[in-house]
Formats: structure tokens, sequence, C-alpha cells
């Protein structure tokens, strides 16, 4: 048994696992002995010591040993059992909430401990509550620990003394047989400067005692990181690994013809910027390779990326296939709609549109003529994929916003689309930039292209915090502003997540503001409103009759009013930066000095005051972005935590995120020299989640 590899080693042969526990540990995904040293301590306590009593302070923790010498149920707010324990140097109170009747006859007076815990200030002086304790046979001489105690991650009914006890004896195993495999070559370890894969597995669920505690608790043990490396580069790996096969797919070759290209730009009304240029020329040429195009496209706020999507529309047009454009919301996709029949139909394109809502002989015509092919591009929502849907010959897919879009979602998507084994070329948009090393990790199948530069004569958003008990001077501003012919928008932001109280909340606020300022043409739009209402009441804010657009978060993408210049947003400290930044992205894009006004509630939080303070320093969607990941984490900042996208066993991206770099060439080289580690690395760290992106 002992030869055979620890993965395959059940729970079961260790002594003390039961069936009862075995159910336990499968709760918290450990199945063998491997998973067992894979189960990390999150944090270390020094046992190896017995504390003085007389020098212990509150908020230490501390190992005492001595005798029992006072034992009295309290009867205070909570009853409790309180038993004074005496070392050579002094008494301190031990304390139980919780404790049976056994327990309090076996700590009667005289009972010599040894006990574990975390000292607190109590009414009469210091005490320690609930501490983890054993009781010693008269005479016995217990050894302290010779390294620091692991505490591990749990579950109901598994006490960390049995859990130490059972992953001691997975690192016995381990120590005796090294059967568990190290999938890196030993050169490659050495270039790394890092431990083997057994060593990393020591030094975790051991560290020795040189290290300070504090750096180990805060993830700083080389073990732990060779671990989080070899996770993060799996994932990787596993992302390349798409990628390849997607390289390997058939694709629609696009040829330079220019039928369309030209003509497009001509009736423009402006020049293209150079970072426009250089972005539709990297997509330009995936377009016109023999296997699909997997490309971001990312530019801030109003960079224009919405024009590099026409012109690689009218790059697949041009040769004869179709495209499909889709946007989260609905909004947006009839922003797009909107713009695109502008721009394209005057080329003599025809432009579909199919929502949710596409419903009889509107959605059956519709689905017609993508199957003729005569539609050449579909706007719409998630609704461009749903069964019935069928193309001629689509040959891009372009996604916008896609921040809510994981690996596992893109792929069903090309599945979904290939015709007669063709793949179409794919193009995701982001709302606001990524941060480097998210882009690195969640979207390493994806080449990515930046554009630099915004179009010229913006005028950056000045950007106020104020306190709502200010509101009043805040709605004079509106007044003066919409009395100079400028318009402004009022954001009232997600209360409670619920979309239908945020909506409320925009009703009523529409009617205070409608009440408080009788001189001004205020409208409302958000998520709840017919179609048909939101777009008139979008198109009367463009045209200027409207003058103050009351809105939820609806607003947050892809509405383009340039003569908007002043936005107040409510309850701005509930938001991600990018969300706030995006928001704000709304405006700023006329020739008028633009001016944001964030609305918060008091008290505001020490971490609301910081986030809310790199808003009112940047206007850089690149800064802010990595700002947020510092500030939020990366669940957060991504919006996909319940996609299972970026969540990892033992790496952290934002602790970890020195890695990344090694952790790219290291995969490049993997591939290039050791291609026969991928799947095992792969199958350790993701499992069965692989299984579940090859359906
Ligand atoms: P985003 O990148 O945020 O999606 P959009 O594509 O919506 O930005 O563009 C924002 C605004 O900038 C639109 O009104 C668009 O017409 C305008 N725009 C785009 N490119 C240019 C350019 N090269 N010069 C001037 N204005 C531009
Ligand atoms: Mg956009």
């Amino acid at each position: 048994m002992t030869n055979s590899p620890l993965d395959q080693i059940t729970l079961r042969s260790l002594k003390g696992v039961g069936l009862a526990l075995e159910k336990k540990f499968a709760v918290i995904g450990i199945h063998n002995v491997q998973d067992l040293l894979f189960h990390l301590p999150f944090r270390f306590e020094d046992r190896t010591r017995i504390n003085t009593i007389s020098l212990i302070r509150a908020g230490d923790q501390a190992q005492l040993e001595g005798e029992i010498v006072t034992s009295k149920i309290l009867f205070g707010r909570q009853r409790s059992l309180q038993c004074g324990l005496l070392d050579s140097s002094g008494i301190v109170n031990l304390r139980f909430f919780h404790f049976s009747a056994a327990q309090k006859k076996s700590l009667q007076p005289g009972t010599k401990i040894r006990c574990f815990g975390e000292v607190r200030r109590g009414h009469n002086g210091i005490e320690i509550y609930h501490p983890e304790y054993k009781i010693l046979r008269p005479g016995e001489d217990l050894p302290v620990s010779k390294t620091l105690t692991p505490i591990y991650p749990a579950t109901e009914g598994l006490q960390q003394t049995r859990l130490r006890n059972i992953i001691q004896q997975a690192l016995v195993l381990l120590e005796s047989t090294n059967s568990i495999k190290d999938y890196l070559p030993a050169s490659l370890i050495a270039e790394l400067k890092m431990p083997s894969l057994i060593d990393a597995i020591k030094l975790i669920h051991q560290p020795p005692l040189e290290i300070p505690l504090d750096w180990i608790n805060n993830g700083m043990n080389q073990g732990q990181r060779r671990l989080a490396f070899e996770e993060l580069l799996a994932n990787r790996l596993c992302m390349r690994r798409f990628k390849l096969q997607s390289n390997q797919q058939n694709a629609p070759a696009f040829n330079d013809s220019d039928k369309l290209l030209s003509p497009f730009l001509k009736q423009l009304p402006f020049k293209l910027t150079n970072g426009q240029q250089k972005a539709f020329l990297e997509i330009e040429q995936d377009l016109n390779q023999s296997h699909p195009m997997l490309r971001m496209l990312q530019g801030d706020v109003g960079s224009g990326k919405t024009v590099v999507a026409a012109l690689s529309c009218l790059k697949a047009i041009e040769n004869s296939h179709q495209v499909a454009l889709m946007a989260p919301t609905e909004l947006l996709a009839e922003q797009h709609h909107i713009n695109f029949c502008q721009w394209l139909e005057p080329l003599g394109i025809n432009v579909g549109w199919l929502s949710g809502k596409s419903k009889g002989s509107l959605r059956s015509q519709q689905l017609e003529s993508l199957e003729d092919g005569s539609c050449q591009l579909l706007i719409g929502t998630h609704a461009l994929f749903q069964e019935g849907v069928n193309y001629k010959r689509l040959g891009l897919i372009i996604i916008d916003e896609q921040h809510r879009f994981g690996v596992h979602q893109r792929l069903a998507l090309r599945e979904k689309a290939t015709v007669n084994k063709l793949s179409p070329h794919q193009l995701v948009m982001t709302a606001t930039p990524i941060p480097r090393t998210l882009a690195m990790s969640a979207y390493a199948d994806l080449d990515c292209t930046i554009i630099d530069e915004l179009p010229p004569g913006r005028t950056p958003v000045n950007t106020a915090v104020i306190s709502s008990e200010r509101r009043e001077s805040v709605t004079e501003r509106i007044e003066k502003s919409c009395a100079n012919n400028n318009q402004a928008y009022w954001v009232c932001t997600l209360i409670e997540e619920s979309e239908t109280l945020q909506c409320q909340a925009a009703e009523v606020t529409a009617e205070q503001l409608t009440i408080q300022l009788p001189n001004i043409r205020v409208g409302l739009i958000h998520g709840r409103m017919k179609p048909k209402e939101k777009s008139d009441t979008m198109e009367q804010f463009k045209s200027g009759d409207i003058q103050l657009l009351v809105a939820t978060t609806v607003i947050e993408v892809g509405v383009d009013v340039p003569n908007a210049s002043l936005m107040v947003i409510e309850n701005p400290e509930r938001l991600g930066l990018a969300q706030l930044h995006q928001l704000r992205g709304r405006i700023g894009r006329g020739p008028l000095q633009s001016h944001c006004i964030l609305l918060y509630q008091t008290p505001l939080s020490d971490a609301g005051k910081q986030r809310l303070g790199v808003m009112r320093k940047s206007n850089d969607g690149f800064y802010i972005a990595e700002k947020d990941l510092e500030l939020r984490g990366p669940g957060q900042v991504l919006g996909t935590q319940q996609t299972g996208l970026m969540s990892f066993k033992i790496a952290d991206i934002g602790r970890d995120s020195s890695l990344l770099d090694s952790v790219r060439d290291t995969s490049e080289q993997i591939m290039q020299l050791h291609p026969e580690i991928i799947d095992p690395l792969i199958q350790r760290w993701l499992g069965d989640r692989v299984n579940y992106v090859n359906v």
C-alpha cells in the first residue's frame, strides 16, 4: 500500500478515520491522502514554549501549564464555568460558556492541565475564553511541540486537534514514501529558486521556527509560494491549451478588399486616432488567418472601441460573412443598434435586431433573413445565440462589455456558432480596462489589443466628493447648469442589491427633483421600463427635450450624449471603482468642462474614503482598475465569483501578483520543452473543473 501514489490511498487507511469522518472530509473536498497534504493551514500558532502567567498580556496567544485552583459557575448574563489556573508566577482565569457536567467535573481543583488560547481583558483582570486544553496525568511530562502549530480550514464536527493528527499521519506517509510526484523539472525549480514540491508541502505544514510568525501568517512562506506558483501555472497552461486547440480549428480567412472600409471611413465625421488604427490593424491581421481570432479589445471609457468594432464588422461583411454583436443589456444593445444603423445602412448593409422580447412575425422575419444570409449584421442580447437562431455564414462574433464572461462561456458560444466546421472569429470588448494581473490570469486564452489614447479634445472630468447633507447645493448647481443649456444625469445606485428597489428609488428621486426644479425638464430611465419607453426617453435626452435624466445604473454602459456635462452619483460608496469610472465616462464627451459629483451617505468608512479619493484624483481607467483590484480583490472586480472563474485553492492574485510574470514565461517554456507535464498538472489543480469546460 505504502508505495502507491498518495492520491490513491484512501482516508480510511489512516488511524482514526471511519466512515463518518470520511464523509466530513468529503464536504471540504478531501478524498485521499494527497488531498490532505494540499489542505493548507491558513495560520499558525506558536506552541513551542510554555508561557509564564505573570508575563502574558491581553491579545497574546499563550500556552500555559499549571494547576486548577478554583472552579465555579458564574451566573451573569450568560452562565459560565470559571477556573483559576495557577503556575509558579501567578493565576489566570479560564472561562467556558459552553460546558458539560463531565467537563466541569474533570476540571476540579487539583487537576493539572496544559492549555492554549488568546488572552483577553476581562472584568477582573485577564482571562482566556475556551482555551484548547489537555489534562495531564499525575507526573506526566508532556513535551512542547517542536514546530509551529498549523490551524486548518475545518468544518462542522472536525476539530483542529483531530485534523492536525490526521494530516500529521499523511505527512509521515509522505516522508516514508516520497510518492507525490513533482512534475516540474528539477532544473526549472532550481532556476526559479523554489523548493521542490515535497519540501514545499513540508514547509507549509511544519514551517521552521526561524521564520517570523507574521511572515508565515501572511503567506510569505517559500512553500506556499511554490504551491501558489504551481497552481497559477496549471491555470495558465489550461488556458493556453484552449488557445492552442482553438488555433487548430478552422475559421474563414478574410481578404483585404476595401469595398466597404474606405467609404465608411470617408463618411465618418472624425479621423481615427492612432490608437484606433493600431488596434484595427492587429484585429485585421487576425481576421486574415484561417484559424479563429480570440482577441480582447481594451481601452478606457470613451476611447472609441465601437468604431473599431464597426471596422471589424465591415471587414467580415466585405468578405461575405455575417456578424453577431452581443451586448449584456437591452439598453446597450439598442444604443449599438442605433449607432450601427446610422453608420452602416448608408453603405447598403442590412442591420438586424434580436432580443428576448422580439416576438411574432418580426422575430420570424429576422430569423429567416439570418438563415438566407440577407441579414449581414445582427445586434442584440443573449438571444442572438438561443435555440432556433441559425446563421448562414457567421464569420465574426463581437461581445461588448464582456466582464461577466468566463472562458467557459466563450467556448460554449463558439461551439454553438460553428457551422460546417468553420468557427467564427471572436472579438470581446471590455467596458473598462482590466488590471494587467487579471488579464494575465483570467484572460490568458485571449490575445489583447489596447487602445492607448483618447480622441482629441476631451477634457478630463472634474470630480468632487460631497456629503449627501449638502444635497441642496447640488440641486442648485444642476439648476444653474441646465439654465446654461447643459444637460445632466442623476444616477441612483443599487440599494440592497435589488433591482426593484433601485428602480423605486429612481422613481422617488425623479419625483422629488421635478418638484424641487420646476423650471427643468426631468426624465426617468430604469431597467424595468419597457424597451420602447427606454429608447423614447433616450431619444428625448439626446435631442435635449429632457435636461436632467434620473437613471439607475442602466446608463452605465454605452449611453452617448456629448452635451451632458454634469453627473451626480448617489451612494457612490456602494459601487466598485470600475463601475464608477464607467458611469462617469458618460460625461466629458463634449468640448465643455464636465463635472461629476459623488454624493455619499455619511458616515463614510475609511475604505470608502480611500476609494472615492481614487476617483477624485484620477481619470485614468487603467490606474483606477489597478486600485480597484488592490482595494476589493479579483472576485469582486471581475464580478464573476459565480462562474468559478479565478477561484484558486492556494493562490491569491493580489498577494501573489509578483509571480505572474514568471508563471507566464514558465508556461511558454513548458509548452515548448515539457509538454508531457501539462496534462497531469492541469489534472492535479483543476481536475473536475476542466472536464466541465470540455463539454
Ligand atoms: P468606448 O470605447 O467607451 O466604447 P465609444 O466607442 O462609445 O467609446 O466612443 C465614445 C465617443 O467618442 C463616441 O461619441 C464616438 O463617436 C467618439 N469617437 C470615437 N472615435 C473618435 C475619434 N477618433 N475622434 C473623435 N471622436 C471619436
Ligand atoms: Mg462602449
